[in-house]
C-alpha cells in the first residue's frame, strides 16, 4: 500500500443548530403585507431593493412618545434629528404632529428651511459650523447650540458685527455612569469646563444663552443615565439662576433611546430589552420635578429622539440572487441588498422574514449581500427555511440611519416609497440612475479619447 501524504489537522468551528434558552426556533411566519399592501406588488411596482415607510407606524410612534412624556411634565417639545433620517416625506410628518427640526450641520440646516420649518423652530447642533452657517442661523433666530470654546467665540464677535444677541444654548457632556462616555461633544461638566463657558456667555452679555443642551449617547439601554444625566443639568440651570438671576427657557435633553432592534451578540431580544418612553420620561421627568424648580420656573423639556421614533416604521424588501454552500457546509445566500443600504448591519441583528409561504424547516443561513467585497455580510448566522433564487424577503426596523448613512457603492442607491394611512404608496425618493451618478463629475479635455 503506497504511503498516505501526511495533511496537517484543520480546526473547523462546527456550525450545529445551538439551541438557547429558548429553545429551537420554529414556526416561520411569512410577512406578505406591510400596511395592507402585498409586498410582491410593492417590488413588482417599485423594483427590488425597495425601502418602505410606514406613515402610520411613525405618527403612532410619535404619538407614544409625547403622550409618554406630556403625562409627566407640562411643557414638552420634541424636535426631529434629521440625520436619523432626512427625507422630506419624513421630515414633514413629524413636523406634522408637532416636531421642530434638530440639524447637525449646514445642509441639513438648508433642508429644514426649504421644509418651512421657520428658524426658531430649528436647533442647530454640532461641531461643524461655519460663519457662514453662524450668520443664516442668526438671521433667523435659530437656537444655536455651541459645542467648543471657538465657536463661543466666534458667535461673540458675529454678534459685536450684527448688532443682535444670538439665542444659544451649550451642549453639557457628564458622567452618567454609561461607558463609553461621549465627552468629545461640548464641555464638561465634572471639571467645570461647562460652568466655565456659561460664565463667560454670561458675563461677557453678548450672546442670550436660553437653555441647555445634552445628547449622552445612542441606543441607551439603561434608563436610568438619563435621571443623573437630567439632575447635572438641572444643577446647572439652577446654579445659573442663583449666581447670576439669569432664568433658562429649556433644558434639551437629546436623543439616544434605544429602538427594539437587537444589538449583535446581545443575549436578549431587542423588543425584549429596550426601555419603553414610558420608563425614559419617568426618569428624566423625575428628576425634573425633584431638582428644586419653583413653580412657574420650570423650564421648557426638549427632546432630540432619532432612532427609537422611526427604527419601527422601515422596511428593506429585497430578493435572493442565489444560493450556495460554503466550504463548511453552510448554507449561503445572496441577497440584492447589503450594507451599502443596510449600514446598521454592523451592529444590529435585522430581523429578516421570508414575503411568501415558506418551509416550516429551518437552517443556519449566512446572508450575504451582491457587493464584490468580503465584509458584505447581513447576518452572519441566523435561521431561516430555505430561500430560493427570486424569493422576497423583509428586513425589519431599518428606518433609522440607513437612509442617511447607505452608501453609493458599487451599486446605485433604490427607491424609497411610503404608505400613507389611507394604504396608498407615494414615491418619496427615487432611484439612482448613471445620469444622476455622473452629473457633478467633469473629464478633462485630454482624457476625453482613447484608443484599445
Ligand atoms: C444624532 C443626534 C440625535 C438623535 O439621536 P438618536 O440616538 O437617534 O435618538 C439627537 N441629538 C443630537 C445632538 C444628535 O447628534
Amino acid at each position: 500500500m503506497a504511503k498516505q501524504r501526511y495533511e496537517r489537522p484543520v480546526l473547523k468551528p462546527l456550525n450545529g443548530n445551538i439551541t438557547n434558552k429558548f429553545g429551537a426556533q420554529a414556526g416561520f411566519i411569512p410577512h406578505t403585507h406591510i400596511d395592507g399592501l402585498a409586498v410582491h406588488a410593492l417590488t413588482a411596482k417599485y423594483g427590488s431593493p425597495l425601502f418602505v415607510l410606514s406613515e402610520r407606524t411613525i405618527r403612532e410612534t410619535y404619538r407614544q412618545a409625547y403622550t409618554a412624556f406630556s403625562t409627566r411634565y407640562p411643557k414638552v417639545q420634541f424636535a426631529w434629528s434629521y440625520k436619523t433620517n432626512y427625507m422630506n416625506a419624513v421630515c414633514n410628518v413629524f413636523h406634522q404632529e408637532g416636531a421642530w427640526a434638530e440639524v447637525v450641520s449646514s445642509f441639513e440646516y438648508e433642508k429644514a428651511l426649504h421644509n418651512g420649518v421657520s428658524g426658531d423652530k430649528i436647533i442647530f447642533n454640532g461641531p461643524d459650523k461655519t460663519e457662514k452657517d453662524h450668520r443664516l442661523a442668526i438671521q433667523n433666530n435659530s437656537l444655536i447650540h455651541i459645542d467648543h470654546l471657538d465657536e463661543l467665540y466666534s458667535l461673540v464677535a458675529l454678534a459685536d458685527e450684527l448688532k443682535v444677541r444670538p439665542r444659544v444654548a451649550i451642549r453639557v457632556n457628564m458622567d452618567t455612569g454609561v461607558q463609553p462616555m461621549w465627552d468629545r461633544f461640548g464641555f464638561n461638566y465634572e471639571t467645570g469646563q461647562a460652568w466655565d463657558a456659561i460664565n463667560k456667555i454670561l458675563l461677557a452679555d453678548k450672546l442670550d444663552l436660553v437653555g441647555l443642551h445634552c445628547h449622552i449617547g445612542t441606543f441607551m439601554l439603561a434608563s436610568q443615565a438619563y435621571r443623573i444625566a437630567t439632575q447635572k443639568m438641572a444643577d446647572l440651570a439652577l446654579q445659573i439662576r442663583k449666581q447670576h438671576q439669569h432664568q433658562l427657557q429649556y433644558i434639551d435633553m437629546g436623543g439616544g433611546f434605544a429602538s427594539k432592534n437587537t444589538l449583535k451578540g446581545a443575549y436578549l431580544n431587542g423588543a425584549d430589552l429596550a426601555p419603553s418612553f414610558a420608563d425614559y420620561a419617568e426618569q428624566i421627568c423625575t428628576a425634573l420635578f425633584n431638582a428644586g424648580f419653583e413653580l412657574g420656573e420650570l423650564p421648557l423639556l426638549i427632546l432630540e429622539t432619532g432612532r427609537a421614533l422611526v427604527d419601527d416604521a422601515g422596511y428593506l424588501l429585497g430578493s435572493v440572487l442565489a444560493n450556495k454552500r460554503l466550504s463548511d457546509g453552510r448554507r449561503a445566500t445572496i441577497l440584492d441588498f447589503g450594507v451599502n443600504l443596510l449600514f446598521t448591519s454592523f451592529w444590529y441583528e435585522h430581523t429578516i422574514s421570508p414575503a411568501q409561504a415558506c418551509s416550516q424547516y429551518a437552517e443556519d443561513i449566512v446572508l450575504y449581500g451582491p457587493l464584490c467585497m468580503n465584509i458584505d455580510v447581513i447576518r452572519e448566522s441566523v435561521k431561516l427555511p430555505p430561500l430560493n433564487r427570486g424569493d422576497q424577503v423583509v428586513v425589519h426596523r431599518v428606518g433609522a440611519y440607513n437612509m442617511t448613512q447607505w452608501m453609493q457603492f458599487i451599486a446605485l442607491r433604490p427607491r424609497i416609497v411610503m404608505i400613507d394611512l389611507a394604504g396608498e404608496s407615494h414615491l418619496i425618493r427615487d432611484a439612482e440612475d448613471l445620469d444622476y451618478l455622473m452629473q457633478l463629475e467633469r473629464v478633462p479635455e485630454h482624457l476625453k479619447k482613447f484608443d484599445l
